[in-house]
């Protein structure tokens, strides 16, 4: 495989996304009939907390119904992709800053599937996930720098042929979403912080992205916890100089939801 992968950020938003049919999800189809076929998917998942970094191991990853009160529709679908316990070795292998440990309690997360199954509908990929290093004892998760270099130790997967897909939203504030209305208007900090976070990738201004809370009131609203926000650093430290980034969706969910997606590339 010669073929250097493409490194991608989706915003997954709302589980709904998985059963309707509207210009993200197409966003979705399109990107995954362009690229080049993958020999393993690995995606940075929001829905993975962990104390230290896993990857999902196993050869059959179960299909992971992390979100409550939906309907029963959603409950009924698989995503039947296999593992990859050889890709899972490569990123063990490669990722020296950190020890990456072996989960085998996991498989995949909505964070992965709810956008694979529109990317990839036939499942006929290999996924592995990549899980978030959270401090659980104190609440407290890692610098966002922290992350950035470790991430940066993946780089070497994509000319293996590995897409990694960081899976999460720049905008996530589901304490004051309109629940209700998908369309509803945009909240002014939550537009303010996404053009912010366009202009900086835009930019390639990776520092500006590190440190976003200085950017005043909109970031704590945009940014209340970093589950959601880290998969997007986790895509922007694959990024070499003057490598290309592409929009394939603008947007918003629910008021508080960017549904932001980008190719780097
Ligand atoms: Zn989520």
């Amino acid at each position: 495989m010669t073929t250097k992968m493409p490194v991608l950020f989706i915003g997954h938003g709302s589980p709904m996304n998985i059963i309707q049919d509207n210009s993200y999800t197409r966003s979705l189809v399109a990107l995954g009939r362009s690229l080049p076929k993958p020999r393993a998917i690995l995606v940075i998942s929001a829905h993975w907390l962990t104390k230290g970094t896993f990857v999902t191991c196993m050869e059959r990853p179960k299909t992971i119904h992390d979100f409550y009160g939906f309907p029963d529709e959603l409950y009924a679908l698989r995503y039947p992709s296999p593992g990859s316990p050889e890709t899972a070795r490569l990123v063990m292998d490669t990722v020296k800053k950190v020890k990456v440990t072996c989960g085998k309690d996991w498989g995949l997360d909505h964070a992965s599937w709810a956008v694979l199954k529109h990317m990839y509908p036939e499942a006929d990929f290999p996924v592995i996930e990549m899980s978030l290093a959270y401090s659980f004892n104190e609440w407290i998760p890692k610098p966002l720098q922290y992350h950035y270099d470790l991430a940066a130790e993946l780089s070497e997967l994509r000319k293996s042929g590995v897409l990694i897909i960081g899976s999460g939203n720049i905008v996530h504030n589901l304490g004051l979403l309109d629940f209700e209305n998908v369309d509803a208007p945009i909240f002014d900090w939550a537009g303010e912080f996404d053009d912010k976070v366009k202009a900086s990738l835009l930019s390639e201004d990776h520092h500006a992205l590190i440190h976003y809370q200085d950017w005043g009131k909109s970031a704590p609203l945009a940014v209340p916890t970093l589950d959601h926000y880290l998969p997007m650093i986790y895509a922007v430290a694959l990024q070499e100089k003057n490598e290309p980034l592409v929009f394939t969706h603008e947007g918003f969910q629910h008021g508080s939801i960017s549904m932001r997606c980008f190719k780097i590339g």
